[in-house]
């Protein structure tokens, strides 16, 4: 409701002031200046007078994105800035004091605002709908100086209030403001109308000539826009029109002949799309039943009845009710001055309007990069995130579907409680949805919570609800999940909904049982009722989108080769350009891609620019791009090229990146497939690295090795196993050292960083095959592709075991079943395993603030990061890490020793990195046990080295 107290005495309880009002219709597009009215600044800076001493008077100017207003003089900076709020609400015909009225008094000001409308005075003034009446002047034919009752409804503000007023059922059926204005003019004799025939109003005296003359500046040029025809059934395609208006003509008679009607005066006319300072409406046939309407006692009409069917495409994007064929323009008259504004409305815009209607085009749009970019499931920090934040996102969605603004509460939970309250949650969650939860989980929903809360201070969780407009309640998201900030928890929950509708959207015919399921994994509680009678007008019409995909596949034979699946193996095949920089994205790292989407037709004979970006940024491993893409990334390094095919996405997506629409129409008619090229520009790496660069020296990567080092030498170590070791750092700096090692294995289940290893170790280790060489002990070194939780035989008694920052990239479950395993069959002598300290974090991320401090993002970004790297599925307490090592320890009959690098045991929070060192407790006949497991080959070797003949397998 637009309401608010008057300045200068509010009578009644103060509702809206008029700052707040504009406020809600404006947002940041409203800017105040105050000025200080007895010193004017000569620099022509007026808002710096504001911090000039002294008693003064000030003045507001507010511009608003169509008009701006100067207040008087008040002696306080906001009595001016209401001041002109109050007067550009004036300006706009909004009026705070309205809802004082009764209906009755409504109706006389209705009827008085009819009449004010029709005078010399408003003509001569400046107004949209003078604009209209001056058009309509130069009108030639029949209709002269004769205006729609729709223009008059969509362009006086005050009116529609008057209505609103007379009866509330105004807001639903807006329309209802045609009847009223037109039965409003039946009583004023000075009018012409005719409801039983047309939907028009003409002064029945003409303007004087001298006002008309000073008023009435003819448009000398013609105008020539495009717009979009939607026609009303489902099975005819949405086609572009153009509208040329000549310099005699009368914009909305040019808009009735393309629906077929015989002027204006048939048309009714929708309320604006998009931004407040839009012109985008549509354009629709008044039905002949609707003109009966008119005679009917319109102070209780109900609704207007439609004789045309609904329009589902163009009610869906406008969110009221549009009947028949339709037009969608973005054309009018404006408070910016007398000219008639136009914009061309496209193909390219309408699936623009559409897709901005789902969540994950909503994301699409806001990163411009509607083939490329997806909405990623997981919030993680806000310097990572590109594109609009989920809150907006989801406040968006909610104005565009017609529901209230989503209400948030955050709460606060001091760092005890909120240790208690996780685990009781931990505890109901696994009781009420662990199936679900195994089901759906990606690693980032199911993360330990208890591991989250443990920091400094207090937690948040936030609470979303969504309502219609009529307070149903729609949806609630709880989620259990604790955060460091308030924004986190916010961003995050709002994600969470988000993420459920984008997958209803999606999937629309999904079953309620599965719709329900999906609501769990994301803590979402729905009310399928009042969630249907909201989202029911988007089945019609995205349940059409989706027959519009096109199902078309490209067969193999014809050279393509389409990424469906994002399986490893299937991006192998793909061809990188380009020499190995070595410098190559891994999940947390922000990339940096020049990117082209391009339509291709068989045969690639013939192709269609879609979509580019000289510079487009994503954070790696969060889904962010469309799976291929990503698939296609982690093969590359930066400074590579390269290029591959998909399978169409549905039409929607590709009109709405196409900006040439009937060329991308023609080849949508035959078989053809999306190309994209693709080059590295930059990898920026995980906040992990950068922290720990940041604050230890040597890195603690490099403390890490050393450590290893000194236990290969202390125990004389003839064989190594390094255990997820990466792309190969451990054993690649080893080999920099003179040591009693002769064999060396690694074991990955990542190709890619074993692709790097093998490369590294090759040439580092055929490079210093001399006799001097540090590493010449070395006899054979193997890499092999498989899972650390495998057992395998070959892995069998080494001396050495190294595990070194891999078990926090493994689900808990997982890193115990690796510690089993290990322990039980490979039975290294002695065991290192590494792992972050989760308590020392804190030092981390307070080092990164000073080290950074000109950077405000980074600040939010390194308080925010709860875990190191994004991939790391939980980092551990000290004690955490103890009791996992000790337990593990005592029942594989092994010695623990607990230490680590960076920072030092003594001193609070201990080391940086947490390491336990497990020893074999000798017992008689050990070697024998080991027998007893048989030859069991799990792994896959992938390169191996051997001093006699190296040879490279693959
Ligand atoms: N040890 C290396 C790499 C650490 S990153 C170093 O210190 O630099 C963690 C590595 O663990 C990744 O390469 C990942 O592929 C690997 N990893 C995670 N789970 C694994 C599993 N189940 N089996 C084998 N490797 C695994
Ligand atoms: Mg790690």
């Amino acid at each position: 409701m637009e309401t608010g107290g008057s300045l200068a005495h509010t009578i009644r309880k103060p509702t809206l002031t008029p700052k707040a009002i504009i406020h809600q219709k404006f947002g940041s597009k409203a800017s105040y200046k105050v000025e200080e009215v007895e010193e004017p600044t000569q620099n022509g800076c007026p808002g710096l007078a504001i911090l000039q001493k002294g008693p003064c008077l000030y003045r507001c100017s507010l511009e608003l994105p169509d008009f701006s207003v100067v207040s008087g003089s008040f002696k306080k900076k906001k009595d001016a800035e209401q001041s002109a709020a109050q007067m550009a609400l004036e300006k706009l015909g909004i009026r705070p004091s309205v809802d004082n009225l009764t209906a009755e008094e409504a109706w006389t000001d209705l009827i008085a605002r009819v009449k004010y409308i029709f005078s010399n005075e408003f003509l001569s003034g400046l107004h949209p709908l003078s604009s209209h009446f001056k058009a309509a002047l130069c009108r030639v034919g029949d209709h002269d100086g004769s205006i729609p009752a729709s223009v008059i409804a969509i362009c006086d503000g005050k009116l529609n209030n008057l209505c609103k007023i007379i009866n509330p059922k105004v807001e639903s059926h807006p329309f209802l403001v045609v009847s009223y204005i037109m039965r409003a003019a039946t009583g004023l004799p000075e009018l012409v109308v005719n409801p039983e025939r047309q939907l028009s109003i003409r002064k029945k005296n003409p303007y004087p000539t001298d006002v008309i003359e000073s008023s009435v500046s003819q448009q000398s040029e013609s105008v020539t826009t495009m717009a979009i025809y939607i026609p009303c059934s489902p099975e005819r395609a949405v086609e572009p029109v153009t509208l040329n208006i000549s310099p005699k003509g009368y914009y909305l008679d040019v808009i009735a002949q393309k629906l077929g009607l015989s002027g204006a005066n048939e048309i009714l006319i929708s309320r604006t799309i998009g931004k407040a300072s839009s012109e985008t409406r549509f354009y629709f046939a008044a039905s002949k039943s609707y003109l009966l309407e008119m005679s009917s006692d319109l102070l209780n009409a109900k609704a207007v009845k439609f004789g045309e069917p609904l329009n589902a495409r163009a009610s869906y994007i406008c969110g009221q009710d549009i009947y028949g064929d339709s037009i969608l323009a973005s054309i009018g008259y404006t408070w910016k001055g007398q000219d008639l504004f136009h914009e061309y409305v496209t193909l390219q815009s309408y699936y623009r309007m559409l897709i901005s209607k789902i969540p994950g085009g909503a994301y699409k749009l806001s990163r411009e990069a509607i083939l490329a970019a997806e909405l990623p499931p997981t919030f993680t920090t806000k310097t990572n995130w590109r594109g609009s934040y989920p809150r907006e996102i989801l406040c968006s969605f909610c104005r565009q579907h017609w529901l209230l603004e989503p209400v948030f509460s955050t709460s606060s939970i001091p760092k005890k409680a909120s240790l208690e309250l996780s685990r009781l949650n931990k505890k109901l969650k696994v009781s009420e949805s662990a199936e679900q939860k195994v089901e759906y989980a990606n690693g980032h929903d199911t993360v330990d919570a208890d591991a989250k809360s443990v920091g400094m201070g207090s937690s948040f969780i936030c609470e979303v609800k969504l309502y219609s407009k009529c307070q149903d309640l729609i949806l609630e998201c709880v989620s259990n999940v604790l955060y460091k900030k308030q924004n986190d928890a916010v961003q995050n929950a709002s994600l969470k909904v988000l993420s459920w509708l984008n997958a209803y959207f999606k999937d629309i015919n999904m079953p309620l049982e599965k719709l329900k399921q999906l609501a769990n994994v994301f803590d979402i509680k729905f009310y399928p009722q009042n969630f249907s009678k909201e989202v029911v007008s988007c089945r019609s019409v995205e349940n059409f989108q989706h027959h519009e995909t096109l199902g078309d596949k490209v067969p193999e034979s014809n050279g393509i080769n389409i990424l469906n699946d994002v399986a490893e193996d299937d991006v192998s095949s793909i061809d990188i350009e380009g020499p190995d920089s070595g410098v190559c994205p891994s999940n947390g790292s922000l990339l940096c891609v020049c990117y082209s989407a391009s339509l291709v037709t068989k045969g690639k004979l013939q192709k269609e620019l879609l979509e580019s970006a000289e510079e487009f940024e994503f954070e790696m491993g969060t889904g962010a791009v469309i799976p291929c893409l990503e698939a296609v990334v982690t093969k590359m390094s930066v400074g590579q090229s390269t290029c591959f095919y998909t399978e169409l996405p549905p039409q929607a997506l590709v009109l709405a990146a196409a900006k040439d629409s009937a060329n991308a129409l023609a080849f949508l008619s035959s078989p053809c497939c999306l190309e994209f090229s693709i080059i590295l520009l930059r990898v920026t790496e995980p906040p992990e690295d950068r922290m720990e660069q940041a604050l230890f020296s040597p890195p603690l990567s490099k403390q890490r090795v050393e450590y290893a080092l000194q236990h290969i030498k202390d125990s004389c170590a003839t064989s190594l196993v390094d255990f997820g070791c990466g792309s190969g750092s451990l054993l690649e700096s080893l080999l920099d050292y003179p040591t009693s090692l002769e064999t060396i294995v690694g074991v990955d289940l990542s190709k890619k960083s074993l692709s790097r290893a093998a490369k590294v170790l090759h040439s580092k280790l055929t490079m210093m095959s001399d006799p001097d060489a540090p590493c010449r002990s070395i006899k054979s070194a193997v890499l092999y592709d498989g899972s650390i939780t495998d057992f395998d035989s070959r892995l069998c008694g080494f001396d050495l075991g190294t595990c070194l920052e891999v078990i926090e990239h493994m689900e808990e479950d997982q890193a115990c079943l690796f510690g089993d395993v290990v322990l039980s069959y490979f039975r290294p002598k002695i065991l290192i395993v590494s792992t972050p300290n989760y308590e020392y974090n804190v030092i981390l991320q307070r080092s990164n603030l000073t080290s950074q401090e000109d950077d405000p993002e980074e600040k939010i970004h390194s308080q925010s990061c709860k875990f190191r790297n994004h991939d790391h599925k939980f980092e551990w307490t000290r004690e955490q890490f103890n009791h996992w090592a000790s337990e593990l320890a005592v029942r594989h009959n092994y010695s623990v020793e607990f230490s680590g690098v960076g920072g030092s045991a003594d001193l609070e929070p201990g080391f940086a990195s947490q390491i336990a060192v497990f020893r074999r407790v000798f017992q008689p006949k050990e070697d024998d046990l080991q027998d007893d497991e048989g030859l069991a080959c799990q792994y896959r070797v992938v390169w191996e080295w051997n001093r006699s003949k190296p040879a490279l397998t693959n």
